[in-house]
C-alpha cells in the first residue's frame, strides 16, 4: 500500500481534533487510519485514491454493495419530493408490506431509525405486554448501545450467570437489576434461570445467529418451546441477519418463529432506518390512543419511517429477492472461509472459521467456538493482527471482528482477497 498523501494526514488531523478521531468504537490504529472518499460495488476508495476491497460494508447495510445504481436512482427520486415528512408516507407503507410478505413473524412493523432504538423498543415492548420487569439475553449477543443491550456483550472476563456485567460506564447500576444472562449454546442453564424468573422475565433476545456463532442443532427450537411454555415472549434481533441469512431472515433460515423481531442495516439499504416486527396484537401497545387507558409503550422519533430509508430498502429488497440471489451470496462466502482454512492448515495456523450465509468471523484457536467463553479462549491478538495485515493490503475491515460479504464481490475480489489473506497469514506466522 502506497504511503498516505500529506493532504489524507491533515484530514485525519482535523478528525482527531473534530470529531476525536473516530465515529464511534470502530478505530484503526494512526498508521493504518484513513478517510474514505467514495464507495462502489465491492470496494472503497481513501482520498488519496486508494482502493480497498470492503468487508465492512457500512457495517452490514450494503448487501448489495455500495452505491447500487437502483439504489441511487430511488434516493435521488425520493430526495427530490422531499427526505422527510414525520408522518405517513406511501414508500414506508410499501416496505412494511414488503417486510410482511417475507417475514415469518411480522404481521405488523414499527419503524425507528437506529437498530439501537429497535431493540430498546422490542424490550419495552415486551415489557408492557407482559407486564413484566425482566429481560434475558446471551453472553456475548450485540444488540446495539441501549444501556439494557449493553450488558454482557463484550465483556473480559466470563458472566457470573446470570448476573450481567455492563459494558459501559455511565449505565445506571439499576439497569442490571432488570437484565439476566445466559449462555449461548447453553440450554441446560437456560432451563434453569428461565425456571427460577419465568415470573418476572418478560422476554428473551437474542440474535439467531449469535454474531458469527451458529444455534447449536435445536437450540433455537428449545428456546422457543421454553420462552412459550413460560408465557415469556421471544424476540429475535434480525438487525444483522434480517434479509442475509435468507430473505425470510434468521426465522427462515432456521425454522424458529419468534414474537417480535428487529431490524436495521439492510432494511434501509444503506440509510437509517430500523423496525420492530411482529403480531398487531402485541405491537398495540405503541398504538398512541391507549395511553391513559391500557399500558401503553411509548414509540416515536422524528425521522421514523423516513422515505429516503424507505426507497433505498425497497430497491435493496427488489434486487436481494431475485432468483438465485442467496445461493450467490452463500458460494461467494464459502469460497473466502474454504480458501482461508486451506491457507491456514498449509501453514499450520490453527483457525476457526465461524458464521453462516454471507457473515464470517476468523478465529485462532484450535478448538470449536460455539460460546462467549470459547470467544475469550481465542486468541484475539492474533485475530486483530492478521485483520490489521490484511487492512495494509488493501483489504477494507474491522480486524478481529465479522466479515461481511455482498453481492457486489466477484470472483475476481474473492481470488485477490486469498491471496491478501495467504500474505497476510504470513506475515503473522
Ligand atoms: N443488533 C445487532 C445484532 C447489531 O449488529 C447492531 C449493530 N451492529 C445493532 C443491534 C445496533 O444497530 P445500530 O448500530 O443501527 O444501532
Amino acid at each position: 500500500m502506497q504511503p498516505r498523501s500529506a493532504e489524507q494526514e491533515r484530514l485525519l488531523h482535523r478528525a482527531a481534533s473534530a470529531v476525536g478521531g473516530c465515529l464511534g468504537t470502530f478505530r484503526l490504529p494512526d498508521d493504518l487510519a484513513i478517510v474514505i472518499a467514495r464507495g462502489s460495488g465491492s470496494r472503497v476508495w481513501d482520498t488519496d485514491g486508494r482502493e480497498f476491497i470492503d468487508y465492512v460494508l457500512g457495517s452490514g447495510p450494503l448487501l448489495i454493495g455500495h452505491a447500487h445504481p437502483a439504489v441511487v436512482a430511488a434516493v435521488q427520486r425520493q430526495a427530490e419530493l422531499g427526505s422527510t415528512f414525520y408522518t405517513l408516507n406511501q414508500p414506508i407503507i410499501e416496505l412494511a408490506e414488503r417486510m410482511i410478505d417475507a417475514i415469518p413473524c411480522a404481521e405488523q412493523v414499527k419503524f425507528v431509525s437506529s437498530g439501537t432504538e429497535a431493540t430498546l423498543h422490542a424490550m419495552r415492548i415486551a415489557r408492557a405486554y407482559t407486564g413484566k420487569p425482566l429481560v434475558l439475553k446471551f453472553e456475548g449477543g450485540f444488540h446495539g448501545v441501549n444501556d439494557y443491550a449493553l450488558m454482557s456483550a463484550m465483556a473480559p472476563r466470563p458472566t457470573d450467570y446470570p448476573r450481567p456485567i455492563p459494558d459501559s460506564a455511565g449505565i445506571p447500576s439499576e439497569v442490571e437489576a432488570d437484565v439476566l444472562v445466559a449462555r449461548w449454546n447453553d440450554v441446560d442453564l437456560l432451563r434453569e434461570v428461565m425456571a427460577t424468573h419465568a415470573d418476572r422475565l418478560a422476554a428473551v433476545i437474542c440474535e439467531p445467529l449469535q454474531r458469527s456463532l451458529v444455534p447449536a442443532p435445536g437450540f433455537l427450537a428449545e428456546l422457543r418451546e421454553l420462552t412459550r411454555r413460560h408465557g415469556v415472549l421471544l424476540i429475535f434481533d434480525e438487525i444483522v441477519t434480517g434479509f442475509r441469512l435468507a430473505y425470510g431472515g434468521g426465522q427462515e433460515r432456521y425454522g424458529v418463529v419468534p414474537d417480535l423481531a428487529t431490524y436495521g442495516k439492510v432494511i434501509g439499504g444503506g440509510y437509517p432506518l430500523a423496525a420492530v416486527a411482529g403480531p398487531a396484537e402485541i405491537l398495540a401497545v405503541t398504538d398512541p390512543t391507549r395511553r391513559g387507558k391500557a399500558p401503553f409503550a411509548y414509540l416515536s422519533g422524528t425521522l421514523n419511517g423516513n422515505p429516503i430509508g424507505a426507497v433505498a430498502g425497497l430497491a435493496t429488497l427488489d434486487v436481494l429477492r431475485a432468483p438465485g440471489t442467496y445461493e450467490r451470496l452463500y458460494a461467494t462466502t464459502e469460497r473466502l472461509t474454504s480458501g482461508l482454512r486451506a491457507l491456514a492448515a498449509e501453514r499450520d495456523i490453527p483457525i476457526f472459521v465461524a458464521g453462516d450465509g454471507p457473515v464470517f468471523q476468523v478465529f485462532f484457536t484450535d478448538a470449536p467456538v460455539h460460546d462467549y467463553p470459547g470467544v475469550l479462549k481465542t486468541d484475539r491478538a492474533r485475530a486483530r493482527a492478521f485483520g490489521l495485515a490484511c487492512v495494509e493490503r488493501g483489504l477494507f475491515l474491522n480486524p478481529g471482528e465479522k466479515f461481511y460479504v455482498s453481492l457486489a464481490h466477484t470472483d475476481e475480489d474473492v481470488d485477490r482477497t486469498l491471496e491478501i489473506f495467504a500474505d497476510a497469514l504470513d506475515a503473522i506466522a
